[in-house]
């Protein structure tokens, strides 16, 4: 039997037999032939089914859409003015010699043939496996592996190994609400989800690594909100002995090779990409992540800006709950805890002065109005990451309790370093014209945070709550 080959391929066998398998897309009874378009993951082929096996025209005539193919076929040149210039096979067509039926499928609950961005969200995330069938989703899909793999490929060649941090951790107040998984074997002790690498990055800093990056998953339970998502990917990367110029240093080209070979026809509005305080964006833009495309309209402009020179520390007001890393009130990060400030801000740092003036380290990259992701230099000695939870209002238990493990490491001869995290599905979401991430993301929860496809999230069984030591006190349903 011939091996089967990819659709893309078909051209290249003009003259021969070939296999193909897939998925029939569409089928168009002409009376004495049959034509299907057959789809795999590389492209579609035209089938064509004549009145000479009778007994193959019957299988023909019984394929319906979404039915799993292998059509075994001669592959002709289209006759002259019949070729079909908007698929890639277009000159040819398949001249079936024999079909097998693989598997049958139900009518699809929406059209796979088209963008599907007229479909309910909630059916196309409840049929995931078939919403990603459709062409538009596939490539989001494989460009999504493609950048990934670029992105390792070029920071490994500059040196950089690619490291697993748990997802198991603490919880540690971060700036967002922690999602927690209760252990069973020390009842009543929790586990947390990653919001971020952070600390991790940090202590194989401490260990020596020098140059780490992650394609890493982040975890923050956050309150519904437009393109939110319970889960979510970033480039995480951290550098030691660098100052901000060297994170961009690296930062930098790497954007702008990704784009050039994975989107040539995008267009980088200015390179190098321009840089400019918070608060010039703040005073010209009104935003801390400016859209500084000359025309909106253009699709294929991309506009970085690097935002630098942040506040580092901002006063909460009185019961102000999207800050859990915050006292009931008084100062807290703007970015990150482990931010150092300026370095000619260290000293209002050491003595808790100017606290309000003090600028941190931390670099924003913008893209196209969007926050693509940030970083900063940290604090590597552990004075200087103590004083931060002392302006914040820590009672040393609490700084002991919740960071004494990354004051501990950084007394053991921390080197300096700095990092970054860019978004992995919002830099998809922009390359493709999307308008949320959940169309960048395999597997996405809705707006609200659920899998309709899996149903999660779910109840447990009564066992499992058991063995966890924990009972559910049910809240009385309101009728
Ligand atoms: N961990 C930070 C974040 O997730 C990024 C960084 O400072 O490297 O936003």
């Amino acid at each position: 039997m011939e091996k089967r080959i990819p659709i893309s391929e078909v051209p290249a066998h003009a003259g021969k037999t070939v296999v193909v398998s897939g998925w029939v897309q569409a089928r168009r009874d002409h009376g004495k032939l049959i034509f299907i378009d057959v789809r795999d993951r590389s492209g579609l082929l035209q089938v064509v089914f004549t009145l000479d096996n009778k007994d193959m025209q019957k299988r023909a005539d019984q394929l319906r859409p979404e039915w799993v193919v292998s059509v075994t076929g001669m592959v002709n040149q289209r006759p002259k003015g019949m070729e079909n210039s908007c698929i890639a096979t277009g000159m040819v067509e398949l001249l079936a010699r024999d079909l097998i039926i693989l598997a049958k499928a139900h009518t699809p609950p929406f059209a796979i043939d088209a963008d599907g961005k007229d479909v309910n969200e909630e059916l196309r995330l409840k049929y995931r496996y078939l919403d990603l069938r459709r062409q538009r989703m596939a490539r989001n899909i494989i460009m999504r592996h493609e950048t990934v793999l670029f992105m390792r490929n070029w920071l490994s060649k500059q040196g950089f190994i690619e490291i697993e941090t748990p997802i198991l951790t603490k919880s540690t107040p971060e700036g967002a609400r922690d999602y927690v998984v209760p252990s069973r074997l020390y009842q009543g002790n929790f586990y947390a989800l990653p919001q971020s690498p952070q600390q991790y990055k940090q202590l194989l800093m401490v260990a020596g690594f020098e140059r780490y990056f992650q394609i890493a998953r982040c975890f923050r339970d956050e309150d519904p909100r437009g393109d939110r998502q319970p889960e979510f990917t970033q480039l995480d990367v951290e550098m030691s002995f660098v100052q901000r110029e060297d994170v961009m240093a690296v930062i930098e080209p790497l954007c702008i090779d990704m784009v050039k070979t994975l989107y040539p026809e995008k267009t980088i509005q200015e390179i190098p990409f321009p840089r400019m305080s918070y608060q010039e964006a703040m005073g010209k833009y009104h935003s801390d992540k400016p859209d500084l495309r000359k025309n909106k309209n253009d699709p294929d402009v991309l506009a970085f800006v690097w935002i630098v020179d942040f506040p580092f520390f901002k006063k909460v007001e009185k019961g102000n709950a999207s800050h859990p890393e915050a006292l009931a009130e008084g100062w807290t990060f703007t970015h990150n805890p482990f931010s150092a400030p300026k370095p000619e801000h260290m000293d209002w740092l050491m003595h808790k002065q100017n606290i309000g003036d003090i600028l941190t380290t931390q670099y924003d990259l913008a893209l196209n109005g969007c926050e693509l992701g940030g970083g900063s230099i940290r604090n590597h000695t552990p004075e200087a990451l103590q004083k931060v939870f002392e302006i914040m209002g820590y009672e040393q238990e609490r700084i002991v309790r919740n960071f004494g493990h990354m004051l501990e490491a950084f007394s053991y001869g921390a080197p300096p370093h700095g990092g970054i995290a860019l978004g992995l599905d919002r830099l998809l979401m922009l390359l493709h014209h999307e308008q949320n991430i959940r169309e960048v993301m395999a597997f996405p929860k809705t707006g609200d945070a659920r899998d309709p496809m899996m149903n999660s999230p779910s109840e447990i069984m009564q066992e499992q709550w058991k063995e966890l030591g924990i009972e559910l006190k049910r809240k009385n349903k309101k009728t």
